[in-house]
């Protein structure tokens, strides 16, 4: 099976959308989208779509939020926890981008590299989702299935994205992140995947390497 096969074997086996791609389906700014893919550190899709929706029902422009009232701020997006920093860095973002870039999210990734708070990962989402230029944003979903499917052996992120980007053809980059975030919702979870129902299990050597090494290193530390 190619990378493609596997991609479609994957894609037809899932349901629904994640939410950045849902943003990206609806054509919505790439600003939202740069303020959604920050809000959706560290928690589930559900409240990064729901503080997300309360923020830009309110505050919609980079303009506006960077003029808000933070505690204001803090409030709109409470749901996506983390909301105190996630504030601050969403109204130093959106100052950055009203008063550098006259309020338009910068198309490359250097520029996006350079707002506070943004990683590899956020950069590559917003290159992927709102600008649909190829790009291999690496969350925990495509770091761990990587691993698993054998893909890759590595232990970080970035990692993960430079082995990727030397061993799939550039055409489908631009899928990767939206059917493996999906995959690692509804399949291939991160505790307990279900491998009886996975399209792929007889292609999957299930390498936890990665995972068994991180949970290890993890009570090392606490036995500390
Ligand atoms: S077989 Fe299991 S580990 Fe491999 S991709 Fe499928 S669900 Fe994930």
């Amino acid at each position: 099976m190619n990378y493609k096969e596997i991609f479609d074997k994957l894609e037809g086996k899932l349901e629904g959308f994640a939410h950045l791609d849902e943003l990206a389906r609806q054509k919505q700014d790439p600003f939202k989208i740069l303020i959604s893919t920050i809000l959706s550190a560290r928690t589930r899709d559900a409240n990064t779509k729901a503080a997300t929706e309360t923020l830009f029902a309110k505050y919609n422009t980079p303009k506006l939020i960077a003029e808000a009232d933070i505690e204001e701020v803090e409030e709109l997006i409470r749901k996506s926890g983390f909301y105190k920093v996630k504030a601050a860095r969403i109204k130093e973002v959106s100052k950055i981008i009203q008063i550098n870039y006259d309020g338009i999210v910068p198309k490359n990734y250097d520029e996006l590299m350079n707002l506070p708070g943004v990683g590899s990962k956020t950069a590559n989402c917003v290159l992927v989702y709102a600008f649909k230029i190829p790009a291999i944003p690496v969350d925990t979903h495509v770091h761990k299935i990587s691993n698993r499917m054998g893909w890759v052996k590595t232990t970080k992120p970035e990692q993960t994205e430079a082995a990727l980007k030397k061993l799939i053809p550039k055409e489908l980059w631009i899928r990767l992140n939206r059917i493996f975030v999906k995959f690692g919702q509804q399949i291939c979870l991160p505790i307990n995947p279900k491998h009886e129902i996975c399209p792929i299990e007889e292609i999957c050597p299930k390498d936890f390497t990665m995972e068994i090494k991180k949970k290890s290193k993890k009570k090392k530390k606490k036995g500390k």
